[in-house]
């Protein structure tokens, strides 16, 4: 069972009002990690068939969402992209076009921390089977890695890649996709307090009984603990950690998250949190400054008002941006 980077202090059991207004709550694996998902139901829209057609149309969504991209299916869209877009323009969803914008941006914005490209090397590692690529491999596959070389057409929603050996990965961008695209379907059905999270991507709608969630942010290196906890209401969190796919060889911790410059797994610090509203931006900048470091990530977090960060260095110390200093 895949642990939630993010455990919550407050009760996940369902809990029954006086009034009848009821939490309903429901744990799910998709997207290669565990999702879950809570809501309230006020006095007047409570009843368990509702809340079972909620949750069904949750889960629906995020296999959805799966489905289309999913590097390990075959059939996803995303599958079929890094198959043709070498070769010739290929058409997409809007909304993988949308997603790939959006990744585009956060590549540009942070000198190229961030790239989806970084799949031309990320797909020869196997953390489960500890299996990662050879030297010779990362020198010669090392120029695939390259956001600019994906041409993302706006007039007809196409992609091509400028490089054949070039495939991509949506893994740091698509759950904060994913876990906003469910909020709306709660909020379409007039829920005002929920809870939605994927791996390690969280959204908080509304307060939870009038009080902020209490959101923890796993100790990196003992799996019982939290290393903080934070408050927090209508606001996305996403933890990027070494931990969560990894093995160890000759002392050195080979993990998920790829320094695209080197094609290694990137070890400047050990966790990177990251707060804001828009869930998809949030769960990349959490990418973004794990592999830019202390320094240079919290000065891109600072540099953006509305987001904030705490990372974990590798003394285990924790360090917070200016808006959450005090
Ligand atoms: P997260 O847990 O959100 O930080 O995402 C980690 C995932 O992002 C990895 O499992 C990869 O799928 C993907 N990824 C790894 N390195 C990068 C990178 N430098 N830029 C964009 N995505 C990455
Ligand atoms: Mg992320």
């Amino acid at each position: 069972m895949k642990k939630l980077i993010l455990s919550l202090l407050a009760s996940l059991s369902v809990i029954s009002f006086p009034s009848g207004a009821q939490w309903y709550q429901h744990t799910f694996d998709t997207m290669g990690t565990r999702a879950h998902v809570e809501f309230f139901l006020d006095e007047k829209h409570q009843s368990t068939k509702r809340a079972d057609l909620i949750i069904a149309a949750i889960i629906a969504e995020m296999n959805r969402l799966d489905e289309a991209m999913s590097p390990y299916k075959e059939t996803s869209e995303l599958s079929l992209l890094n198959r043709q877009a070498g070769l010739r323009a290929v058409a997409v969803s809007e909304e993988l076009f949308s997603l790939l914008v959006t990744a585009e941006k956060i590549s540009q914005m942070s000198a190229g921390a961030f790239d989806i490209t970084y799949a031309s090397i990320g797909y020869q590692y196997d953390y489960r089977k500890k299996i990662r690529p050879h030297k010779g491999f990362i020198a010669q596959a090392l120029p695939a890695i390259n956001y600019k070389s994906i041409k993302l057409n706006v007039k007809d929603n196409t992609v091509k890649f400028d490089n054949t050996d070039t495939k991509i990965d949506l893994g740091g961008i698509a759950k904060g996709y994913a876990i906003e695209s469910c909020i709306k379907i709660l909020q379409s059905e007039g829920i005002k307090h929920a809870l939605m999270s994927a791996g390690g991507d969280t959204i908080l709608l509304g307060d939870r009984n009038g009080r902020d969630w209490l959101v923890g942010i796993k100790h990196p290196r003992s799996e019982q603990k939290n290393a903080v906890h934070i408050p927090l209401k209508d606001e996305a969190i996403s933890t990027s950690g070494d931990y969560e796919r990894y093995f160890i060889e000759d002392g050195t911790r080979y993990h998920h998250i790829i320094n695209p410059k080197t094609g290694d797994s990137a070890r400047k610090v050990v966790s990177v949190s990251v707060i804001g509203k828009d869930a998809t931006v949030v769960d990349a900048l959490s990418t973004t400054a794990f592999v830019k470091g202390l320094k240079e990530g919290m000065a891109l977090i600072n540099s953006l008002p509305e987001y904030e960060a705490i990372i974990i260095d590798n003394q285990q110390r924790l360090h917070f941006s200016q808006g959450l200093q005090q």
